[in-house]
């Protein structure tokens, strides 16, 4: 295994996912700048979206969008804050094929679910589909592979494909405000094995998470289908 490792790194040299420098040593795709850099999410943070806020709060605190307009979601945390290297890291795994990234980024995805979900037996992971012509043309959805990985890391298994589709092509959420975002995914997503979600606690998994209103829109859906919970974790907060 490790000889195997080591003559694969000859025919092809890894290099970092953050930063494109060489990485030697075993199996990390993240060379150690890259990961020293990283800010992990830490408290204190709205208890239901897990969205962080500056300065001190000493009792439970809940956000305003998430006062004003309950998610689709039980709770949600996030691994590390969306600045320096982890935004070229996730691009690279969207959209570079950088598929190898996903097992270094499911080790965070799996602590930050260590820390904040003791208190919860998940039956399986889920994921976040792409418009199915989307998933063609791209060929890899991000949040599979990293739905892959972690459920590796977790030890549970995978929502079946198809279990949730999205139903329409909802574009990039770039540039939207936070209502257009939960305008354009609202009924995105729908669940056809409505029998397999059924009483279920699942683990939504998603590579950033911005105002959260695409895995809003899929735990609702998922719920709305019967599921017990649906818990989002995401490799980065926006
Ligand atoms: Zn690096
Ligand atoms: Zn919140």
């Amino acid at each position: 295994m490790a000889f195997g490792g080591a003559l694969l790194d000859l025919l092809y040299p890894r290099v970092c996912g953050g930063c494109g420098q060489r990485v030697g040593g075993e199996g990390m795709q993240l060379c150690w700048d890259c990961l020293s850099a990283l800010q992990p999410v830490v408290d204190p943070f709205c208890s239901h979206c897990g969205d962080p806020v500056e300065g001190m709060i000493e009792h439970r605190y809940r956000c305003g969008p998430c006062r004003k307009d309950a998610p689709g979601f039980d709770r949600a945390r996030s691994a590390v804050r969306y600045r320096g290297p982890i935004c070229d890291a996730l691009q690279a795994l969207k959209y570079n094929g950088g598929g190898h990234l996903a097992a270094d980024l499911a080790r965070l995805l799996a602590a930050c679910v260590r820390t904040h979900f003791t208190d919860i037996a998940f039956d399986a992971v889920a994921f976040v589909p792409l418009y199915a012509k989307r998933q063609r043309a791209r060929t890899y959805n991000q949040s599979r592979l990293l739905a892959v990985q972690l459920g590796r890391e977790l030890g549970l298994g995978l929502m079946p494909p198809r279990t949730l589709k999205r139903t329409r092509d909802t574009g990039t959420q770039t540039g939207l405000t936070a209502p257009e975002r939960r305008i354009n995914v609202e009924n995105a997503f729908a669940v056809t094995q409505a029998e397999w979600v059924e009483g279920r606690v699942l683990l939504l998994v998603d590579d950033v998470m911005t105002t959260g209103a695409t895995v809003s829109a899929c735990s609702r859906a998922i719920k709305e289908a019967g599921a017990a919970g649906v818990y989002v974790v995401t490799v980065a907060r926006g």
